[in-house]
């Protein structure tokens, strides 16, 4: 299993790492892919990667960590490491409130020129500004990814002709989680991955900040019951939507 968003960076997580990782993988997690999302967790990120052979990592600036300021040479360098699958993530996130658009549209554009200047794709971050994402999206056509989506088929429906690749997280292990559930058996399954946001995002069984890689197991399940595959064909499905999205 591909855990496509892990913020092993993150100091709850990263002050443990080794027994993290060895938890994840006896659950069965083979591979990581960690964004740092503000300049000051990108070289850890980078460290992280270079440790572990099966851990990857991206670099960009979260919508809600623009106020820390970027590092353009530093990203430049970054960026060519050969481990450095993505730039992510980045994004929109109108939730706290509007008040940053002007700054968070300018900067996410800049975000997807720069994906487009390295040929990456682009792991993002949107929450209550899905129709300002569309436009930079069509004007940069990059390959792309939304993370722990949580939006409407009719919302989604546009990414996915822009060729969206879709990842579920923790949500979809929810009792109440009936609108993602349906996402799910919506979105071409040649689309999903798995994730954790960990330890952001809680799943059926585990509360943030205590959420971690192995947890991508309970994302599987719940995804495999909802549409009807086996665990094993989900994992199968899954590894090979990633290896194609982020041309391992
Ligand atoms: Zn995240």
């Amino acid at each position: 299993m591909f855990d496509v968003h892990a913020h092993l960076t993150d100091e709850v997580i990263y002050g443990d790492l080794d027994n993290v990782i060895n938890e994840a993988q006896t659950a069965g997690v083979r591979s990581f892919l960690v964004p740092a999302y503000s300049k000051n967790f990108w070289q850890r990120g980078r460290d992280i990667a270079e440790k572990y052979p099966f851990v990857y990592f991206a670099i960009g600036v979260h919508p809600l960590f623009i106020a820390e300021g970027d590092d353009p040479e530093l990203r430049e360098t970054l960026v060519k490491h050969p481990k450095c699958l993505a730039v992510g993530e980045v994004g929109l996130d109108y939730v706290p409130n509007d008040s940053q658009k002007p700054q968070q549209t300018a900067w996410f554009a800049r975000e997807a020129a720069f994906a487009k200047k390295h040929d990456k794709p682009l792991v993002i971050h949107c929450r209550k500004a899905y129709s300002d994402l569309l436009e930079p999206l069509k004007e940069y056509g990059v390959p792309f990814l939304l993370h722990s989506c949580s939006c409407s088929r009719e919302q989604v429906k546009p990414f996915l002709e822009l060729g969206a690749y879709v990842s579920f997280s923790g949500t979809l292990t929810r009792t109440n989680a009936k609108k993602v559930l349906d996402l799910a058996r919506f979105v071409p399954r040649d689309r999903v991955l798995f994730e954790t946001d960990s330890p952001y995002i809680g799943t059926d069984k585990v509360r943030p900040p205590f959420v971690r890689p192995a947890q991508v197991m309970e994302v599987a399940e719940a995804y495999a019951e909802a549409t009807g595959l086996t665990i094993e064909e989900a994992e199968k499905l899954t590894d090979k939507n990633a290896e194609r999205f982020f041309v391992l």
